[in-house]
């Protein structure tokens, strides 16, 4: 029996990077995987068609996860199409680094709204689903920078802690619906996201990192493995890093 045979994940941000990984990952293990994508509708049915190609069923779905309105048109067509979520992947980000004297008030706006303000819209509609269904699993993609802070970021650092504490709380409110809600905090994960850094930059965050490399999508895709299946069946509210030590 596979880990997750049985179970409903909605990933989003599914068609590059981390998410296409967990998407990737989660099919391995035999669930059905429904995700989103913003713009790559191309690579979002590229993934599709892959993860069709390991037996299971999966739909990619266009929709803003910055969005309220779409993301709870998004979870009434998941349920729609596949009659239960057991598993949320709140894995949806973008950066807008610039120092806090140059940072616009759009670029802060943009950066809260599609990495913390998705959390909130997907996790508020996918709560009652899962309290139907007595039981579910939330993880909530968050990063070291919201745990240690980085010049540069305060935005995207503000998201991230923000997605910390949001986690932490939604354990304490539905633990005993059975619903745990953990986040997974990457350090530095090579994906089209960190390709923007310069090589100084990556060698800066090479010196601190004990494992001496950077992570894949497929490292932070099995602590997704871990704590979606019932082999993280007591952990909740916990933040998860998976960073080759950075965060230590
Ligand atoms: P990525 O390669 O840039 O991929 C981002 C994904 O999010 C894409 O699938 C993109 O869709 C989707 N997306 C962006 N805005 C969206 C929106 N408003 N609605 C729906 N989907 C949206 O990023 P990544 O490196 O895989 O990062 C994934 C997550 O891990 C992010 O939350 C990021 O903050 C976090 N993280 C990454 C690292 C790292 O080192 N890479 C470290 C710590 C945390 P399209 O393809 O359609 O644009």
């Amino acid at each position: 029996m596979k880990l997750l045979e049985g179970k409903v994940a909605l990933v989003t941000g599914g068609s590059r990077g981390i998410g296409a990984a967990i998407a990737r990952a989660f099919a391995q293990h035999g669930a059905t995987v429904a995700f989103t994508y913003l713009s790559s509708a191309e690579k979002a049915n590229g993934v599709a068609t892959e993860l069709e190609g390991l037996g299971v069923k999966s739909k990619a779905y266009k929709s803003d996860a910055s969005s309220y309105e779409q993301s709870e048109n998004l979870i009434k067509d998941v349920l729609e199409d596949f009659g239960q979520i057991d598993i949320l992947v709140n894995n949806a980000g973008i950066t807008r680094d610039n120092l806090m004297l140059r940072m616009s008030e759009e670029h802060w706006d943009e950066v809260i709204r599609t990495n913390l303000k998705s959390t909130f819209n997907l996790t508020k509609h996918v709560l009652r689903p899962m309290m139907k269904n007595r039981g579910g699993s939330i993880i909530n993609i968050s990063s070291v920078v919201g745990v240690f802070g980085n010049a540069g970021q305060a935005n995207y650092a503000a998201s991230k802690a923000g997605m910390i504490g949001f986690s932490k709380s939604i354990a304490k409110e539905v633990g005993s619906r059975n619903i745990r809600c953990n986040a997974i905090a990457p350090g530095f994960i090579e994906t089209e996201m960190t390709e923007e850094l310069d090589e100084k930059t990556k060698d800066a965050y090479l010196t601190n990192i004990p494992l001496k490399r950077l992570g894949t999508g497929e490292e932070v895709a099995g602590a997704c493995v871990f704590l979606a299946s019932d082999l993280g069946a007591y952990v909740t509210g916990q933040t998860l890093s998976v960073c080759g030590g950075l965060n230590t």
